[in-house]
């Protein structure tokens, strides 16, 4: 038989394996950038446009029954303003503002990273509206980054509401986030937050996924320790300790054990088969699959 055929037709089985599993667990964390915005109290959104005025959804969030409003405010500071600041509903009990260093440099202004909701003792802002102003004597932060998870999501990851984690995001410029917070309720979806700096820095695109690390391990995919797979992956080999590199023990390298390689290459025995689809997937990514010469 045609060993290309074959590895087709095994991955193809793999993928099936995957699709029939009832409820997928969750292997990395899904990363999303958040631009600078305003929760207004119903009290300062009368006193920005008008008495009991109503905000308009312009589009959900990510978030359950969160959403963007088509309002926008200008933020005034010492230094300058930004305009066009969106306002994301519904309204809150408390009026808060979360920008970036790079907006608070703009404005002249020195907000804490901060938990949302936590805004005892930090900054002021001016927020213009088009009917009125406010001067908030604090309200003003820089979110921390933090993941949303439900508490599904936190008993699989065997995290905390609360706890301090890292995420790792393999890009164009990998970067490890330290000091993430984890944050658990029913009414959360799976998501961490990071804000526009970050994600910049970072080349953060459009469905990134991170890798959960926890007291140093990462947690949830398949090249940790604590792992479910059927083949793991070994890790640094000690004939090269400066490259960073996998040895892979299975038979078979699929598309799937290239994704969850934290490692840039990825070794195998000269007898493991690897299937097309992983080849491309090596590729796109930027890794390497050499074979071992033994
Ligand atoms: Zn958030």
């Amino acid at each position: 038989m045609d060993p290309q055929w074959i590895q087709s037709i095994v991955e193809q089985v793999i993928q099936q394996l995957e699709q029939k599993d009832p409820a997928p667990k969750p292997k990395g964390i899904p990363i999303a950038v958040s631009a600078r915005h305003v929760h207004l109290s119903e009290q300062h959104v009368a006193a920005l446009f008008g008495p009991s005025y109503k905000l308009t959804k312009r589009s959900d969030l990510s978030q359950p029954n969160q959403f963007a409003a088509e309002e926008t405010v200008t933020l005034a500071g010492p230094k300058g303003t930004i305009e066009r600041v969106r306002i994301l509903g519904p309204s809150r009990k408390l009026t808060q503002v979360e920008i970036s260093q790079t907006d608070a440099f703009k404005l002249g202004v020195k907000p804490p990273i901060r938990q949302s909701g936590d805004i005892k003792g930090s900054a002021p802002i001016t927020i213009i509206g088009p009917k009125g102003s406010i001067y908030l004597p604090e309200g003003l932060i820089i979110a921390q980054a933090h993941i949303h998870m439900a508490p599904s999501d936190a008993e699989h990851f065997n995290v905390q509401d609360g706890q301090i984690v890292q995420v790792a995001a393999d890009t164009e410029r990998p970067m490890t986030f330290g000091r993430v917070l984890v944050r658990v309720s029913p009414s959360y979806r799976l998501e961490m937050h990071i804000d526009t700096d970050e994600g910049n820095a970072a080349f953060i695109q459009k469905g990134q996924i991170g890798e959960l690390i926890v007291d140093g391990k990462p947690v949830g995919c398949s090249s940790s320790a604590t792992s479910s797979s059927p083949v793991p992956m070994n890790s640094s080999e000690p004939a090269q300790p400066l490259k960073q590199a996998a040895v892979f023990e299975g038979k078979l390298l699929s598309q799937h054990d290239i994704k969850n390689s934290s490692e840039p290459i990825i070794r195998i025995h000269r007898k493991t088969i690897v299937t097309p689809l992983a080849k491309d997937t090596a590729r796109d990514l930027g890794k390497k699959i050499e074979v071992i010469e033994a």
